[in-house]
């Protein structure tokens, strides 16, 4: 038998930790941040026999709180693709400069991400320890995510990570048949969600960027730092918008598009993208800022739901002319300022409540699978896995294991640190 805890990522979304236990070996998948100022990170599992850590992708909720476990010793390894080792890093470091130190692990343990990694690719089969075996597969998610599939005591459990089955004009769609799996533990973020065609929400949105340019005004994409913004340039690439309108890439995503360009393997169409960075200006300083909006143009700029980050600064120098839109590409949570905007127009950056001229715009792309996408893919798995579902809000959670219930499957909803015999 084996012990599997949940650390977080239970009835919610963010911290993600799952601790499996086998005999006197123990192995950890992903350990994330919850977005609390400053940030919390889960219960600390014990590092005693701890044969490693994989992490499914670099989203701060799965891999924020990484460089803690790496402190506890240096023999500890940690399992991901390249491109998620070197999206992370930067990521992390961001989140330690706004945190101002208030994390429980120093700068110099965020170096440790890059010294003890063990770089693994999709489909490559790793030992670890004496009792488990890991894979990892294509989670179709942002550049470089991974399902990770571990064997142990001849059974095999599945951590699917964040997936989304869809081909997006960035990432290939999931890994598709997956093999045998005996313990499936899914994400369940859009179990309550149907997402609406993806060219159609393409060309939704390049028609919003073309009104806004074509009437003289400037297109603000919010846009998270990895995988969205890198999408709307292969977007606005792939649509040809005339080259009289220049595109301005600004904050994280600069940083990011440089890694995704030395990992082309983990892209749809690394020339589409190589075309869009070849196209796109980076923005350095203000001076720069205050270039990109003189004149008709599209700014993609972090953070997607203009929490921080560049967005802001565009926000403000361009939230009071009806010419110009903000344009939003993701889901954005209540509470957000781009949820605000969405609601009333107004919304409070900074200290301060802007009331806001500029167009607000809406499209939605997603990088997960909706409804339909998550039972079609976690269904098929073949061996008749048990589910264990998590990220995602407690009526997501629920949905999920009724649907799957419906096809005659079993499903678990783990609380916040309870542990399953698996
Ligand atoms: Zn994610």
């Amino acid at each position: 038998m084996a012990q599997l805890t949940f650390l977080g990522s239970c009835r919610e979304i963010g911290r993600s930790g799952f601790y499996l236990e086998v005999k006197d070996e123990s192995f950890l998948v992903d350990y994330g941040t919850k977005f609390t100022n400053p940030p919390t990170y889960p219960d600390m599992p014990s590092s005693d026999n701890l044969q490693g850590v994989a992490i499914t992708h670099a989203h701060l909720d799965h891999s924020g709180g990484i460089p803690r476990i790496l402190a506890q010793d240096e023999a500890i390894s940690l399992f991901c693709t390249p491109a998620t080792r070197d999206l992370c890093i930067p990521l992390i470091r961001d989140m330690y400069k706004i945190s101002k130190g208030r994390l429980p692990f120093t700068n110099n343990d965020i170096a440790r991400i890059h010294r003890q990694c063990q770089p693994t690719a999709y489909e490559q089969t790793t030992p670890i320890g004496r009792n488990f075996e890991m894979t990892l597969f294509n989670a179709g998610h942002i550049p470089g995510s991974a399902m990770v599939s571990i064997r142990y005591n001849g059974k095999r459990i599945l951590f699917t990570g964040d997936f989304n089955n869809i081909e997006s004009r960035l990432n290939p769609g999931a890994r598709k048949n997956l093999p045998k799996h005996d313990i499936v533990v899914s994400e369940s973020t859009y179990a309550r969600r149907l997402n609406p065609n993806r060219e159609e929400i393409e060309e939704a949105m390049v028609q919003s960027v073309i009104e806004t340019v074509e009437r003289g005004g400037i297109a603000l994409i919010p846009a998270f730092a990895i995988g969205r913004s890198q999408e709307i340039m292969c977007i606005l690439e792939k649509y040809d918008i005339p080259m009289k309108y220049p595109i301005y890439v600004d904050g994280m995503a600069r940083k990011v598009n440089e890694v995704v360009v030395k990992h082309p393997e983990y892209i749809s169409s690394p020339q589409s993208f190589e075309r869009a960075v070849k196209r796109a200006h980076v923005v350095h300083d203000n001076r720069d800022r205050q270039n990109a909006i003189r004149k008709p143009g599209i700014i993609i700029a972090p953070a997607g739901m203009l929490k921080g980050g560049a967005s802001h600064l565009y926000f403000k120098m361009l939230y009071d002319d009806p010419k110009n839109s903000i344009i939003l590409v993701s889901f954005q949570i209540p509470g957000t300022p781009g949820a605000e905007l969405m609601s009333r127009r107004k919304a409070v950056v900074g200290n301060r409540e802007f009331n806001v001229e500029a167009q607000v715009m809406y499209h939605h792309l997603s990088s997960h699978a909706d409804s339909r996408g998550l039972v079609d893919v976690l269904q098929n798995i073949p061996g008749d896995p048990e589910f264990y579902l998590v990220h995602g809000e407690s009526e997501s959670c629920d949905a999920l294991a009724a649907k799957l219930e419906k096809k005659g499957k079993t499903a678990h909803i783990p609380e916040i640190n309870q542990t399953f015999e698996v």
